[in-house]
């Protein structure tokens, strides 16, 4: 199917049950409504001139006019490129000339970035844009208005609509979709149809999505996080996409759940973790909860149990993935015992092959640590227009080479100990930051932790932790390190420990250890 075949099927089977609910803007659409202002959307589409294939950006938080564009866009045949919203000027610029799109849709703003001023500063560096479009806010002299684009699409257009439909192919591009930047720069991921509306499937099977169920999803939608398991694993099973707020607030996510009854719940572990901390967390109502999905980064042990525990959300999975694999491309599902669903990543997800090799490309043994590389329905197609990048990534046989270590156990369940960019190689010991991030996860005075390693003359390499610590806690480094030793092997206990009030973070909520790097380079001479 494509996913305007879906929309479609969705309306059929489910138009009367609530699609999308967004709390902060008071929006609710039934799956009927949401599929014809979509259509209407992509005749206004259309009627600007757009034809299949061309490039249209979204650039903006969690919005209702951001899952339309997201629809349109696909009934319309046109690839949607997702901008993150914390780009600026400059980001923006490079990110929308590199894969030439004729038409932005942006947000007025968001918190205090004026999107309108930025993309006006960006548009002269983008040849192939044509046209502004804004969501919400006063008219603006070179900008359509977008609640009007839904107007322009006449009789000719809807009976393109149809053509286009009927023309379209399962392995067509739909989407490029930019990486978080955890590493550096973000590289765009170019995803067909099949690949994110299959991958969209098996997440809402393996987390047991259901007809009328209202997930709560408070990830940023311009990440397949948000747009591939959240509103096509919605899409796919009958369920109402609820945003409850533009960017992240543990408050907002919390009186959501509570207001719309949500069944499910999705987040990266920094965001269930603040969640959690939340000072009014007793508060609130969540008994509604049942399932939902940590993905994203390592998911302690400790956060998984109290998830299950005091959020009620018995079915919840771990997902690992990557943008370049739709994402995922394991997971575990409610059937599995709760132990293994809080301790690992679950098994390969359907229609996907994996394999754990050696630095020498041979398969390891079961059990032991390499990289992860995938195969099958959830790869990409490639890097827009970076052919080299692409070969590095997927190799002739169809192998995606994933950058992560990975153990996978005899009946198959896999951990994700690190990415192999973050090992640490400390007097000839492979460390993996992810262990000692586990450990020191159980002191009772440590909300959040990264541990990198930093270069070291007599080592090679030394750890280093930065802890986050619990509101109101106090605590010396001296304190951290005895509570390691004897505890775990002499030369995984971290030399450094840094108290900070906040980890540097990717709008995904991936700790950007390679900042923390730099800092302690910088400080330590
Ligand atoms: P960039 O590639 O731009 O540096 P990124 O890799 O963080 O950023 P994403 O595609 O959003 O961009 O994230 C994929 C990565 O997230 C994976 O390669 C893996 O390192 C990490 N990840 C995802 N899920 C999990 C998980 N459940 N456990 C551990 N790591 C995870
Ligand atoms: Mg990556």
């Amino acid at each position: 199917d494509t996913i305007g075949q879906a929309l479609d099927e969705a309306a059929r089977r489910w138009g009367d049950i609530e699609g999308l609910i967004s709390v902060h803007q008071g929006v609710r659409w039934t799956y009927a409504e949401l599929r014809d202002r979509a259509e209407a959307l992509a005749a206004g589409f259309l009627a600007l001139g757009l034809v299949p294939g061309d490039r249209v950006g979204i650039w903006s938080p969690n919005n209702a006019e951001w899952a339309l564009t997201q629809f349109a866009a696909a009934k319309a045949g046109l690839i949607l490129v997702t901008i993150n919203p914390a780009y600026r000027i400059s980001e923006l610029e490079y990110t929308l000339a590199k894969v030439g799109v004729r038409v932005l849709v942006a947000a007025e703003r968001f918190k205090t970035s004026d999107y309108v001023a930025m993309a006006e500063a960006a548009a002269p560096g983008i040849v192939a844009l044509e046209r502004l479009i804004k969501i919400g806010g006063a008219p603006r002299p070179g900008w359509l208005v977008f609640a009007e684009v839904s107007g322009l699409g006449g009789a000719g257009e809807r009976a393109a609509l149809g053509r286009i439909g009927a023309e379209l192919d399962c392995n067509d591009p739909i989407n490029i979709q930019f990486t978080s930047g955890t590493t550096g720069l973000p590289k765009g991921a170019t995803l067909s149809h099949r690949n994110i509306l299959n991958n969209g499937f098996f997440v809402g099977e393996a987390i047991g999505l259901r007809e009328g169920d209202r997930l709560c999803i408070p990830v940023p939608l311009y990440h397949c996080f948000g747009m591939v398991m959240g509103n096509l694993g919605c899409l796919t099973h009958g369920a109402a996409m609820v945003y409850p707020s533009e960017g992240f607030e543990a408050g907002a996510v919390l009186a959501a759940v509570e207001a719309e009854r949500c069944t499910g719940l999705y987040g990266v572990p920094t965001m269930f973790i603040a969640e959690l901390a939340h000072p009014e967390f007793e508060r609130f109502d969540l008994s509604s909860l049942r399932t939902g999905c940590m993905a994203g980064s390592p998911c302690p042990v400790e956060v998984m149990k109290q998830v299950t525990s005091r959020m009620h959300m018995r079915d919840v999975t771990i997902a690992y993935g990557m943008t370049e694999t739709s994402p995922v491309s394991f997971q575990s599902s409610g059937a599995d015992p709760l132990e293994r669903r809080v301790s690992t990543v679950g098994r390969v997800q359907p229609h996907v092959e994996c394999k754990v090799v050696g630095p020498d490309g041979e398969t390891v043994p079961r059990g032991q640590p390499g990289e992860l590389c995938t195969r099958g329905y959830s790869v990409m197609l490639g890097y827009w227009d970076e052919p080299e990048k692409t070969a590095e990534a997927i190799d002739g046989y169809g192998w995606m080479h994933t950058g992560d270590l990975a153990v996978i156990d005899e009946a198959g369940y896999g951990n994700i100990v690190g990415r192999i960019k973050d090992m640490v190689i400390r007097g000839g010991e492979n460390v993996y930051p992810r262990e000692i991030e586990e450990f020191l996860f159980r002191h009772p005075k440590i909300e959040e932790v990264a541990v990198v390693g930093v270069p070291d003359p007599r080592y090679g390499e030394e750890l280093c932790a930065w802890v986050r610590l619990r509101a109101g806690e106090a605590c010396e480094a001296e304190e951290v390190i005895a509570f390691c030793r004897g505890q775990i092997a002499h030369y995984k206990v971290p030399r450094y420990v840094r108290f900070v009030d906040a980890l540097p973070m990717t709008v995904t909520g991936k700790i950007r250890k390679f900042e923390i790097r730099e800092a302690m380079i910088a400080e330590l001479g």
